[in-house]
């Protein structure tokens, strides 16, 4: 696969028997972290929509302001900002329905994203805030990826949950009430080596339609520059995920590395 290509890799031979769990039980909250809009679409889109239909209320967290998304030399990044946020409210809108909870922007520069204690903090603090049961986000120690923001918000998500969880770590937060908070699970995209699996089959629709709210994208990131492109997209995200099954004799999924022990 490309260095490039967001979202669900692949299955090789060799990591398809390490899956060993499937399903997690369904999650009052989940909180899903991307470095860009659209990322936790490809990432983690159909996992979430299928927890929204059965009642989970799902919090989304973008770390950067996606403003260098465009292959168009001449744009405004500033309008491409902003049209990205309302995209990515769209996209939520969705995913979720009626279950749809908060979309926070962190708005650091696309592709600038830094492992600090600000940023890492600002997680944080919507882990304690949203008190998810399940936390998702990139896998920081994929191989070979080239976009830095993905590799960053990776260990941002990581480094937050430890703070999220201990009451000595970002104590400043910790006012009005507001206590730490320990997710039940972490879930990585883009892993190297997936140890889980969620079936998707029925909401591998609502996954594209939510990835499709991210117009900006299409040419760049989903090469759907007329009709036939994106439906030729559509069928290559139902394909990677009929394909990530079908190596480990399943029907559809998307595969994470799930950390439990949080
Ligand atoms: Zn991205």
């Amino acid at each position: 696969m490309s260095a490039n290509e967001p979202g669900q890799p692949p299955l090789t031979p060799t990591r398809g028997p390490s899956i060993t769990s499937f399903d997690l039980p369904v999650p009052a909250v989940a909180l899903a972290v991307g470095a860009h809009p659209d990322d936790v679409e490809f990432g983690c889109g159909a996992t979430l929509a299928k927890w929204a239909s059965q009642g989970c209320i799902v919090h989304h967290v973008v770390c950067t302001d996606g403003s260098k998304g465009t292959w168009d030399v001449r744009a405004d990044t500033a309008a491409l900002a902003q049209r990205r946020q309302a995209e990515q409210r769209e996209a939520a809108s969705r995913l979720s329905g009626a279950n749809a909870g908060e979309v926070r922007f962190l708005g650091k520069v696309d592709g600038e994203l830094v492992d600090e204690v600000e940023t890492r903090a600002a997680i944080a603090l919507a882990i304690r805030e949203l008190r998810p049961d399940v936390v998702l986000g990139h896998d920081p120690w994929k191989r070979y990826r080239l976009h830095p923001d993905h590799r960053v918000a990776g260990f941002l998500l990581c480094d937050a949950v430890v703070a999220a969880r201990d009451p000595h770590f970002l104590r400043h937060q910790l006012v009005d009430g507001l206590r730490h908070h320990r997710p039940r699970a972490l879930l990585l995209w883009e892993a190297d080596e997936p140890n889980h699996a969620e079936h998707v089959e029925a909401s591998i629709v609502t996954k594209v339609h939510a990835l499709e709210a991210h117009e900006s994208q299409f040419e760049s990131t989903m090469h759907a520059v007329d009709d036939a492109a994106l439906d030729a997209f559509r069928a290559r995200v139902r394909t990677r995920l009929e394909g990530l099954g079908a190596a480990i004799g399943t029907g559809p999924v998307e595969v994470f590395r799930v950390i439990n022990d949080l």
